[in-house]
């Protein structure tokens, strides 16, 4: 009944019928099953519960791999940041050929990175043009950026404009797996996403951008490029660096970024898409509160940042949180013999070529690290508020001629000051999470840093 009311909302002037049919559809038809089909939903409904679902975020970068464009993924996407399983996060580049650098194809590639498609001209496509595009562009991937064709498998059109059932027609003759075009809107913060799904009952949403697909494509999956909402929680932006009311400052951008991210991770958990591109980061704000979003996902062990393909993957065969460990195609062990073929030039990739286990430690001293950072971040707010504490004393005790001296801030002086021992990490998190808040600059100094840039 949820799901009706929810396609209801979703349909507008549209016939219900033709709306929640392919999904429910889908649903009653007991044929449809991972891996080889998946229905489309908006909530996962798998047989493991919630608390033992994983998190995923999926990270999309479109256009030309250029230097500038890599030097702000090296940043956020660096060899240190693990996942909970002990290997690194992962993102998809969609990437158009014209300006793509394509050492810099390879190098992510080696480092465990999706490489997928974005057509050779990032022009519009039609049925003239589509197939000529996506085949070459496959192989402008595989011989420039030196990967293996069959782990080419993700499509996007340039600007998000599709050609129909041609679409997922062409792709998968072409030994693509999925399409990452059709796009869904949020209206609200609180509406719900779908998941990735195949097309075995068509694309059962709105056209946002004409034409969609109509027909059946069993097996071939669609990942709908699904709308944020903007820090004001106003208007729906299909890419991050879309929205008509761009965040004006770190702060801003960290909360659009958390408010988004949270809407999927404390209700449905399904897998979230950052769909982006790396212009966005030319604001300094902007890709400052992007690393600090990933560092703040990175603390949390049911949050995995993983490319698209390794989604699908997940999808195909969903594994509770305990087992993630020995999840197959989240491992990285693979990674290593990438990396060995050119160790002697690379000076950028430490970690890469590690085993499975060393990983596993990396990752365990990165948890140390931060927890220590904690520990100290808690010693000096104790002192403080114990300061703060002394400074109340002296006032409320001082002889009855003395004159009376203000404490600095009373601000904290209610609060209890830290008597305990610290109990664990995860609360430690939680309370740093609580207590350590931006902004350090006014929103008015960022606002006009941000117009001069
Ligand atoms: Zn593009």
């Amino acid at each position: 009944m949820k799901t009706v009311l929810f396609f209801v909302a979703l349909c507008g002037t549209v016939s219900v019928v033709e709306l929640i049919s392919p999904c429910v559809k889908c649903q009653n038809d007991q044929s449809c099953k991972p891996p080889n089909c998946f229905c489309c939903r908006d909530e996962l409904n798998l047989p493991i519960p919630l608390t033992e679902t994983p998190q995923i975020v999926f990270f999309t970068f479109d256009d030309a791999l250029t230097d500038a464009a890599s030097k702000f993924y090296r940043k956020l996407f660096n060899e240190t940041r693990m996942n909970p399983n002990g290997c690194p996060i992962s993102m998809t580049l969609f990437i158009s050929h014209q300006d793509t650098i394509y050492r810099n194809v390879n190098d992510f590639y080696k480092r465990g990175m999706e490489i997928a498609s974005h057509s050779v001209t990032h022009s519009h496509m039609s049925t003239s043009n589509f197939m000529e595009e996506a085949k070459k562009q496959k192989r402008n991937l595989a011989k420039l950026g030196g990967i293996p064709e069959n782990e080419i498998v993700g499509w996007r059109s340039p600007f998000l404009e599709p050609i129909g059932d041609m679409q997922p027609d062409k792709l998968k003759e072409l030994g693509y797996v999925y399409d990452a075009t059709l796009t869904y809107s949020k209206r609200k913060l609180s509406d719900k996403a779908p998941t990735p799904f195949t097309l075995d009952f068509g694309w059962p949403y709105d056209c946002k951008v004409k034409p969609c697909p109509k027909r059946h494509h069993a097996g071939f999956w669609e990942v709908p490029v699904v709308s944020l909402m903007d820090y004001k929680h106003k208007y729906d932006c299909v890419y991050v660096d879309g929205c008509n009311n761009p965040p004006p400052n770190e702060a801003s951008a960290y909360q659009f970024l958390m408010d988004n991210f949270n809407s999927y991770y404390t209700t449905s958990r399904v897998p979230f898409g950052i769909n982006m591109h790396s212009s966005w980061f030319y604001i300094a704000d902007r890709l400052n509160a992007m690393d600090r979003f990933i560092n703040t996902l990175l603390k949390m062990d049911d949050v995995y940042i993983v490319s698209v393909d390794k989604t699908i993957k997940w999808l195909q065969n969903p594994t509770p949180l305990g087992e993630l460990h020995a999840f197959e195609p989240w491992k990285c062990d693979h990674l290593k013999a990438r990396q060995e073929s050119d160790k002697a030039t690379s000076n950028n990739r430490q970690g890469m070529g590690l085993s499975h286990a060393e990983l596993q430690q990396m990752y365990i001293q990165q948890r140390l690290r931060q927890i220590a950072e904690m520990r100290k971040e808690i010693e000096l707010r104790k002192q403080r508020e114990l300061q703060l504490l002394q400074q109340t004393s002296n006032f409320v005790n001082r002889p009855w001629w003395s004159p009376p001296r203000r404490p600095q801030s009373n601000s904290n002086i209610h609060r209890s000051p830290f008597t305990q021992e610290i109990p664990n990490a995860h609360v430690l998190e939680n309370t740093l999470e609580e207590t350590v808040q931006e902004p350090v600059k006014t929103d008015k100094a960022l606002a006009t840093k941000s117009a001069g840039i």
